[in-house]
């Protein structure tokens, strides 16, 4: 029988070391997609452990519980690729430089596992790529329906045998923003590999580490991403697998990721590779002390939030959120900012959160319309990494309060 790759973690995800150091707690939370509807909010919720540790081994930070999958990616999971503008022009760029380094022909076929609605894959296909998507959430359905051949399921050892079995090996191989969300990482990366021969090309996305550290971006840490990557660990994972990471660049995706190209064999790595280890240490991304240090700021960088909020709250203002995004949860939950504080959070009109309520917080959803019909005397910028932007637009649209940002330092921006 195939062992349980949910629940608590009790060996390190990548190579299996016992001893796991613990980083950074931040309590039980639940999972961050799922908004309640009014009836729910009076019904029991389900939380799990939220905890960062390290591997002293390998060097891999990562949660030490992992939900079963069915219930963090459920057929109704709500996020679309394709409605998130950076991410269309990422993929699209990513189709040059694979077309310009790559070497690929019409009609080659790229894989792309957690393809979501096929937004990465359309660009391909609109070079005459062959292409297929792996994708366990309802996107699929969307994908299908734009004519982007898409299996929903999640990547697993059978889906990868009917793939070899119908369309045979791939030229190039894509995960992005999934390659730490995926149980069993080991796994993943072997059936990655089965799916390339010494011509095929794999690429990753993920949130950087030294990003994360280095930007104070703790409300990424929620139980979709199981993995926080930095180079070494991730060369590991990748290298117990048969492949080489032969190439690494840092790009501007999800506050700041590291996209990875990995081929079949023992091959040299870039001196881009080699540089960007340099600068992990240089940062000391492998040492506990900076860790440690990372989660004194995110518990100080919490208290001092609150103690702005409750300030505004006896003063009598009303705050309201600016989105509701999933990160967003992992901020709210952890710094215990609810409904008594935050009048409710805005979405852009036509999201399937309004008239829904935030996991563990119960803070209502609304259009963003409400928030310039109301001029609450302040917007907490829950989504923070695109903060300049997001006040720039919600002040040009009319709005006259204050703005709070929650991180790296909390501080109220008039
Ligand atoms: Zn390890």
């Amino acid at each position: 029988m195939k062992k349980n790759t949910f629940g608590p973690v009790l060996g390190c995800q990548i190579c299996g070391a016992k001893d796991l150091q613990p980083v950074l707690s931040l309590g039980h939370q639940p999972i961050v997609q799922e908004y309640l509807t009014e009836e729910a909010l009076h019904e029991p919720e389900v939380t799990y452990p939220l905890n960062l540790v390290r591997c002293p081994i390998c060097n891999l930070l990562q949660i030490d519980y992992i939900p079963e999958p069915a219930k963090v990616f459920p057929p109704n999971y709500p996020y679309r690729t394709g409605l998130t503008n950076m991410l269309v022009r990422n993929f699209r760029e990513l189709s040059d430089v694979l077309f310009r380094d790559y070497h690929f022909e019409k009609g080659d076929l790229i894989i792309d596992i957690g393809s979501n609605d096929g937004t990465l894959l359309q660009g391909f296909k609109d070079k005459g790529m062959k292409v297929l998507g792996v994708e366990p959430t309802g996107a699929a359905k969307v994908a299908n329906r734009n004519k982007i051949s898409t299996i929903e399921d999640f990547f697993s050892d059978a889906i990868v045998s009917k793939i070899l079995k119908k369309y045979g090996k791939a030229h190039i191989i894509t995960c992005t923003n999934a390659f730490a969300h995926i149980n069993d990482a080991k796994g993943l990366a072997k059936n990655v590999a089965k799916l390339m021969d010494k011509n095929s090309v794999f690429v990753s996305e993920s949130q950087y580490l030294l990003d994360i550290i280095k930007k104070l971006e703790f409300d990424t840490i929620y139980h979709e991403h199981l993995r926080f990557y930095a180079l070494k660990p991730l060369i590991r994972l990748l290298g117990d697998a048969g492949l080489s990471v032969v190439d690494a660049e840092r790009i501007s995706a999800a506050g700041g990721s590291i996209r990875v190209y990995a081929r079949k064999g023992k091959l040299p790595s870039s001196k881009r590779v080699k540089d960007l280890i340099a600068e992990e240490e240089k940062v000391g991304l492998y040492d506990t002390k900076t860790l440690i240090a990372f989660a004194k700021k995110i518990y100080t960088a919490k208290n001092d939030l609150l103690t702005i909020l409750l300030k505004c709250k006896k003063e009598g203002a009303r705050i309201a959120g600016l989105t509701s995004s999933a990160r967003s949860n992992t901020l709210l939950g952890f710094s215990k900012i609810n409904e008594t504080i935050l009048d409710y959070a805005c979405e852009k009109n036509g999201s399937p959160k309004i008239g829904l309520y935030t996991p563990g917080t119960h803070i209502p959803v609304v259009d963003e319309a409400r928030l310039l019909e109301d001029q609450p005397e302040y917007a907490l910028v829950l989504s923070w990494h695109i903060g300049e932007e997001l006040m720039k637009k919600t002040k040009a649209a009319g709005y006259i309060g204050k703005f709070i940002m929650p991180l790296p330092i909390p501080r109220i921006v008039n």
